[in-house]
């Protein structure tokens, strides 16, 4: 059997109420009790006349089941006149979609009103939320017109004043590699602005699956998965059809392990040993202890919390880089309520506003350089997160930057048939999983690169896949994945399909089962204990045996199947650099001041990223460029 990395988390209780506005704070608490679903009239805990004058609502309590990120259970108190209290029970993940169901029931409780901002980068969540509460006052009575009376209602914003602020360093972009630069550069001894347009840190690196490639040089995990810096360097480099620069791939390779130490100095946990993430062709992926990429930003955070010197201006869009007598030094940008705020630097500036997946005009342009996927307009959706625009790409652009290889965009065959997120993806590693098309047959090396195994997944009928798995990764039946989704509240929402034998699972599935078994025999002859371990199957597949060496194949119920389609993922392309993090014009001269770090940047990767190897580009460039933007003097 497998063991079982992961934790087991429970679902959150937020609370808020007028006293708990009062006191200004909100109540958590945690609880395992599932939600309760009664969206019906009969939600009235207690009611008192509807008659009385001036009366809006029927008092009581009500509740409804709603879908953000994940199913969340919104209870409303009213009296009368007033909404009290709002209690949503959910298992939004913290940092994503949590400060939404933070921030939202108190607007409503302050303004008595549903004309609430979405939070910036959680959108599915805030909508939820909001649909939540409008269904409970249906409930209690309140009309349609009055419903659209409560939208109407929204927070005065009073217009702020045109700002200019200073700091030694400014960073733009509070994602991975932005939040990497931030803490080194304050690790320098210097104070530091960081710009972000949304209104929390994490960009697509919260989002992601948490993996990081490093290989710590002779240890005991890379001499037992013979690994080494020099083949993750052939890994990343062949892997990209040698199209990154050589000297930004060393850098790469030779800087991950000391990130990874990095942060752990800074209190980052991490489980022992590596594992295989899709498309990372070996096992040197370190897993966080915390879901998704969540560990970064608590580890960023704490570190603000407990040092002085980082300001955080979120709500805050950089939109032109201000270059003075040749030399970058500062930014303009929009704020919340469309003030200018500029933003001076001391030193050096950060560009870490990550890449284009959400742009749709964008992917679809530079698309056209390598012609390589059949589509990338709306219909194809995408991992990433809605302020993924390519801003800095044309800021940078727009003061003479050159950009790289932009017609490299990443698609993976792993995203939610609805939403296009990771959300839902059952895998934990390359090992224990194949994909099946929907006649139930394998059609592609599973443990390969990504573009190959997405181009693969587009030839297929309706353009769809299941990932299908053994209890060997789900033992309990309720761990997480690696987006901290429990199996079982995956399965009950009917995001992942669960049956004792495979025949079952096929019938869920709607595929022949004869076409899954048959598969799945030969899959598991590769397997410990096959008659063909040790060989590669004829989808050219070699990654069968697990770091621990005891997948045995697929072979054991429970199984576990989910729906899954291509879905734009990370785009290679971007503002050239060198191993220095500084920005290259078009003439192949650095321009004086501005550095830049992660997916905003391109020429590392190739044609295809390593799966893995985006974190480590945010931790290993994000230092660099913190390092040297905060050395830099004009
Ligand atoms: P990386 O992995 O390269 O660090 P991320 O996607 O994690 O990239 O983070 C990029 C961050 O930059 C996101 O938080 C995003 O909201 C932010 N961002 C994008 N465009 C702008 C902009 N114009 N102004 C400020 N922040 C931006």
């Amino acid at each position: 059997m497998k063991k079982n990395l992961f934790r087991n988390t429970g679902k959150r209780i937020i609370t808020f109420g007028l006293a708990a506005m009062l006191a200004a704070s909100a109540l958590t608490g945690c609880s395992k009790s599932s939600s309760v679903s009664n969206p019906a009239p009969s939600g009235v805990l207690t009611q008192s006349a509807s008659s009385n004058e001036g009366a809006v609502y029927t008092a009581g309590t009500y509740s409804a089941t709603v879908t953000g990120m994940h199913e969340m259970t919104v209870n409303v108190t009213v009296s009368e006149t007033e909404i009290l209290d709002i209690q949503i029970d959910h298992q939004e993940t913290s940092g994503v979609g949590e400060p939404a169901v933070e921030s939202i029931p108190a607007e409503i409780l302050e303004i008595q009103g549903l004309g609430v901002d979405v939070v910036s980068g959680a959108t599915l969540t805030s909508n939820a939320v909001i649909e939540g509460v409008k269904e409970c006052l249906k409930q209690a009575g309140l009309s349609e017109e009055g419903i659209n009376k409560l939208l109407s209602i929204k927070k005065d914003e009073e217009k702020i004043e045109d700002q200019e602020l200073t700091a030694d360093v400014v960073v733009i972009g509070a994602g991975g590699a932005g939040m990497a630069a931030a803490v080194t550069a304050n690790q320098a001894g210097k104070e530091v602005i960081v710009i972000e347009k949304t209104g929390k840190m994490g960009g697509n690196t919260i989002l992601s699956g948490g993996a990081l490639n490093a290989v710590e040089e002779g240890s005991e995990t890379a001499v037992a998965n013979n690994d080494s810096v020099e083949k993750h360097y052939n890994q990343t480099f062949d892997g990209g059809d040698q199209e990154g620069d050589p000297v930004l791939v060393h850098t790469l390779v030779n800087n991950a392990w000391s990130g990874v130490e990095w942060l752990k100095s800074l209190g980052m946990e991490f489980y022992d040993g590596v594992f295989t993430v899709t498309g990372g062709m070996w096992p040197r992926a370190h897993k966080p202890v915390e879901p998704e990429g969540t560990g970064f930003f608590k580890t960023y955070q704490n570190y603000i919390d407990t040092h002085t010197g980082i300001t955080m201006a979120y709500n805050t869009t950089a939109e032109e880089i201000i270059v003075e007598d040749g030399v970058v030094t500062g930014v303009i940008c929009t704020g919340k309520t469309g003030n200018t705020v500029t933003v001076k630097a001391v030193n050096g500036v950060v560009l870490a506003t990550g890449g284009f997946g959400r742009n749709v005009e964008m992917r679809m342009k530079y698309n056209e350089i390598t012609k390589k996927w059949p589509a990338l307009d709306e219909s194809i959706p995408s991992t990433n997160t809605s302020g993924i625009t390519g801003d800095g790409i044309i800021m940078a652009e727009a003061i003479g930057a050159n950009l790289v290889q932009m017609g490299n965009i990443q698609l993976l065959p792993l995203g939610d048939p609805e939403t296009g997120s990771l959300s839902g993806n059952i895998e934990h590693a390359v090992e224990s999983r194949i994909f099946v098309n929907l006649e139930g047959n394998r059609f592609v090396n599973e443990g390969g690169r990504r573009d190959e195994m997405t181009l693969a997944l587009f030839e297929q009928p309706e353009t769809k896949m299941y990932i299908v798995m053994d209890s060997d990764t789900y033992p309990q039946g309720n761990e997480l994945n690696n987006f901290g989704e429990s199996i079982a509240d995956l399965v009950a929402a009917g995001r992942a399909l669960k049956a004792d034998t495979l025949e079952e699972l096929a019938e869920l599935m709607n595929v022949p089962a004869k076409n899954l078994t048959a598969g799945v025999e030969n899959y598991n002859r590769y397997c410990k204990g096959g008659d063909l371990k040790g060989k590669t199957d004829e989808f050219g597949r070699t990654l069968f045996t697990d770091t621990d060496g005891i997948n045995d194949g697929i072979n054991k119920g429970p199984f576990y199947a989910a729906l899954r389609v291509p879905t734009v993922h990370h785009t290679m392309g971007g503002v050239q650099i060198n191993e220095q993090a500084q920005v290259m014009d078009t003439n192949g001269n650095v321009i004086s001041g501005l550095y830049a770090a992660g997916e905003v940047t391109g020429g590392i990767h190739g044609s295809n990223r390593l799966g893995g190897n985006a974190l480590t580009d945010t931790v290993v460039f994000g230092r660099i460029a913190g390092t040297n933007a905060a050395d830099f003097v004009k």
